[in-house]
């Protein structure tokens, strides 16, 4: 089996068991607790010595979500809902970690995990029916079902800047932010990337670093987080509106674009320009992504948002050259996530901050103590790159994942990925993906989108065993024809006017394909391709069932 993952000499312990799920997340530690509650024997891998998923490694200054509190939260369990109080309208990485601690206690789900253990390979036998999981430790896992809970943000793009590896002072990325405290203190510091990480890492490193110098390539569009502790009146709003907002999810229309988008009206300027003056001074990014219908369709009504934050950053910003250069243009706004900060603009008219724009003067090479830029030289003490992620499906292929007659899916998706339904891929019998490419994944509450995905595959095991069947894998025309719709949505949009993860734009090589399913009513449609005898599926008999048939 090929592996480019270096073995380490502790053996994992050699199980076989009903299903492996791998990652330790939000997605992974639901999975854990909905499959053993129905009877299957489980067992959990995971990279990190901790549960948390991506709230386990990305914790540097600033990190917090952009989805509020108590939304971004387990929705099927009472229980846990009841014992755990947000103390935050958007919680902080640690508070998220603690929030994923205490699900995993609670849930008594440590037992079943492997820490510390990465994945390298995974191939499905085909005579025994099952995955085969080798890790970076000795020995190895068979499961008949492989779950990959391994996240759209999970491994760190790193760009290979020329000189990178001579620079002797300290490097850091964001999502591999040191465990122990991180001193900035007397420190010139230069930051690379200014998406949703640099732009809440900045103000904070600002108010710590002797001087900070942001490398800039592209703007972005960033809107106030207006963070604030929630009251009681919070919480019991939220818990008045509970039901509704539950029966909403199951209704499923966590999408983005809603039909009405395509036929919507052009509000007026001065209309949108009030309802943005408000969304502003509320706060967050979920009312301006649903401003108005036609938002993230229609070209007239999205430069008016656009215009709006540019307005607001020439406001804010005391030196014109600086604002200029942070105002985005050229591209539309919200179709690249939209950035959610505080005090991020303003951090700017800081005497110590200092905004260096790559366009004008791209970088030439970093040194043992200086980033070069084409025309000026900055000395640094420590590097921070807030660079991203190769995500969607950068954790997916990172795992040597081999299907029937040896397909490889680095081959299977050599053009960009491709599924049904953004949970199963063909030729690769029993693996699910959970929040993988062509589902809602990265957009939207991906808490939600993670649990809806655990909750469908649930079903589909328990309706193999009420079957007797072995083996679940799409066909080939459901796979095509879903993956043709997937973009056939996403370009009805502004979303491929810019270039941005989504399309994996960002990792050079890579196809530029849109990867997340964007359309309204994705729920419903995997709903009704079960009522209808899971349409675009094909069962295997079992192979213990064919076994005891020739006895
Ligand atoms: P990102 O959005 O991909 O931003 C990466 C930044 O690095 C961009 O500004 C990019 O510039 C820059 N960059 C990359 N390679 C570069 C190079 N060679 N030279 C100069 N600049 C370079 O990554 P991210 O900020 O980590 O965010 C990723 C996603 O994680 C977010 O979109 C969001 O979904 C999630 N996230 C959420 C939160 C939250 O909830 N608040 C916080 C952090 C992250 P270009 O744009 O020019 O490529």
């Amino acid at each position: 089996m090929a592996t480019s993952v270096q073995k380490r000499a502790s053996a994992v312990e050699a199980v076989d068991c009903d299903v492996v799920v791998v990652g330790a997340g939000f997605g992974g530690l639901y999975a854990l607790h909905k499959l053993r509650e129905s009877g299957w024997s489980v067992r959990g891998l995971e990279a990190a010595p901790d549960v948390g998923g991506t709230w386990y490694w990305n914790r540097y200054p600033g990190a917090r979500c952009d989805v509020p509190s108590l939304f971004y939260s387990y929705s099927w369990s009472p229980e846990l809902r009841r014992e755990w109080r947000w103390t935050n309208r958007y919680a902080g990485q640690e508070e998220i970690l603690s929030y994923a601690r205490f699900a995993a206690d609670r849930l008594d789900l440590r037992k079943l995990i492997d820490f510390d253990t990465r994945v390298a390979s995974a191939t499905f036998d085909e005579k025994s029916e099952r995955w085969i999981v080798e890790t970076d430790r000795s020995g190895h896992l068979t499961a008949r079902f492989l779950i990959m809970a391994t996240g759209g943000l999970s491994v760190p793009n790193t760009p290979d800047i020329p000189g990178v590896a001579d620079f002797q002072g300290a490097i850091y990325h964001t999502a591999r932010w040191p465990q122990e405290p991180v001193s900035f203190e007397g420190k010139k510091v230069g930051i690379i990337g200014t998406g949703s990480s640099g732009i809440q890492a900045i103000p904070m490193i600002a108010q710590a670093a002797k001087q900070l110098v942001v490398f800039q390539r592209t703007p972005n569009f960033s809107v106030p987080a207006r963070n604030r502790p929630l009251t009681d009146e919070d919480h019991k709003s939220f818990d008045d509106g509970l039901d509704a907002y539950l029966a909403s999810l199951e209704q499923s229309d966590f999408g983005r674009v809603p039909p009405t988008a395509f036929t919507a009206e052009v509000p007026p300027r001065d209309v949108q320009w009030k309802h943005y003056e408000k969304l502003w001074n509320e706060g967050g990014s979920g009312g301006f992504l649903k401003a108005f219908p036609n938002i993230l369709v229609h070209p007239d009504v999205n430069e008016v948002a656009a215009d709006f934050v540019r307005q607001k950053i020439r406001e804010t910003v005391k030196d014109p050259k600086t604002a200029a250069a942070l105002s985005p243009s050229g591209y539309p706004f919200g179709v690249k996530r939209l950035c959610v900060d505080t005090d991020y603009f303003d951090t700017y008219n800081r005497p110590n901050v200092e905004l260096v724009n790559l366009r004008d003067e791209p970088i030439e090479k970093i040194t043992a103590h200086a980033v070069d830029t084409k025309s000026r030289h900055f000395e640094l003490d420590a590097l921070v790159f807030a660079t991203g992620f190769d995500a969607v499906t950068g954790a997916l292929l990172a795992v040597d994942i081999r299907g029937r007659n040896g397909a490889t899916l680095k081959d299977a998706w050599s053009e960009g990925p491709k599924t049904y339904l953004g949970l199963t891929v063909k030729d690769f019998p029993n693996l699910f993906t959970i929040t993988g490419p062509g589902s809602p994944s990265v957009i939207g509450n991906v808490i939600t989108n993670c649990e809806y995905h655990v909750d469908w595959i649930d079903a589909c095991l328990a309706h193999m065993r009420r079957h007797d069947l072995g083996t679940i894998e799409p066909d080939a025309e459901a796979q095509a024809a879903w993956g043709v719709h997937v973009t056939e949505v996403a370009d009805r949009t502004l979303f491929p006017k810019a270039n941005s993860w989504y399309l994996g734009v960002n990792i050079p090589g890579k196809p530029r394909v849109f990867m997340p399913y964007i359309g309204e009513g994705y729920r419903t449609t995997c709903k009704e391709i079960v009522a209808d005898n899971y349409r675009g599926f094909t069962f295997g008999v079992s192979a213990d069932r064919e076994r005891a048939a020739a006895e």
